[in-house]
């Protein structure tokens, strides 16, 4: 599939852009993303950034947006932690196994927060399971015991991995495995490519001009659940050397910039 630059300059549509390996690397911003965002803006697009961390707040990710230089409101941030929250109904009993962002959309949803070691986790309807820094044997076997005694899981994102400038570290999915394993139970998942956020950038992006990502089996999979382009980038975990990837690109790019330089015509 081709955009002509065209038909790019016709209306304002939504870009969707994957944050870890697009616009940075946990805490280092990819070069030229914000000049790039910057450029999006200007031509009259949108920016929907959509992102599988759970761990940071709806604040944090917009602290650190302005501060790499893409200043952004709240409308504009779509997190797995906010599609997970969409899985739980207001008053339901949740045994959280992650980090300040997921706690704040589940409070934000009226969930009645359980935490491990403080709560009998038999009590828990439902067990979220986020990135959680903190992530020890005595929460695996808080977790265990909810499930095992009839707690349906909830993941917010199933990637294995994330990347940060000094390598691949253990992301949420390596989390969410553990304690599917122990409890014996499989996850509902909630982040990208799964329907829940699927359903609330469906709500929130209008008209999709293309997704953006790093990681086919997230990104360019969601891509088409939404029927929209998959747009791939090599500043985070597919390598510049890759061979074949499933679901193939429509684009590809080295970073954010040349794809935006290459579809808005440089
Ligand atoms: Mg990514």
């Amino acid at each position: 599939m081709s955009l002509g630059a065209e038909t790019l300059a016709a209306c304002g549509m939504t870009w969707l852009l994957d944050c870890d390996g697009v616009i940075w690397l946990a805490d280092t911003p990819v070069p030229g993303a914000a000049e790039a965002v910057a450029r999006l803006r200007a031509a009259g697009e949108r920016v929907l950034f959509l992102t599988n961390n759970s761990w940071p707040r709806l604040g944090d990710h917009l602290a650190k947006l302005e501060q790499m230089g893409m200043a952004s409101g709240p409308e504009d941030v779509v997190t797995s932690a906010m599609a997970a929250a969409c899985l739980i109904r207001p008053g339901e009993k949740v045994l959280v196994i992650g980090g300040p962002g997921v706690h704040e959309e589940l409070e934000k949803r009226g969930a009645e927060l359980l935490e491990p070691g403080r709560c009998d986790p038999r009590e828990a309807e439902t067990v979220v399971v986020g990135m959680d820094l903190s992530f020890d044997f005595s929460r695996l076997a808080a977790a265990t015991t909810a499930l095992r005694a009839g707690a349906r899981l909830v993941a917010t994102n199933e990637d294995a991995t994330f990347p940060t400038a000094a390598g691949l570290l253990p992301g949420a999915g390596s989390v969410v495995a553990a304690v599917a394993t122990a409890g014996g139970a499989e996850p509902a998942v909630a982040g990208k490519p799964h329907e829940p956020v699927a359903q609330l950038v469906r709500q929130l992006a209008g008209e999709v001009r293309i997704m953006v990502g790093d990681r086919p089996s997230t990104d360019g999979c969601f891509a088409a659940v939404l029927e929209v382009p998959f747009g791939l980038v090599l500043t985070g975990v597919t390598p510049a050397d890759h061979g074949p990837v499933e679901p193939p690109p429509d684009h590809e790019a080295p970073d954010l910039a040349a794809l935006v330089d290459a579809l808005l015509g440089s």
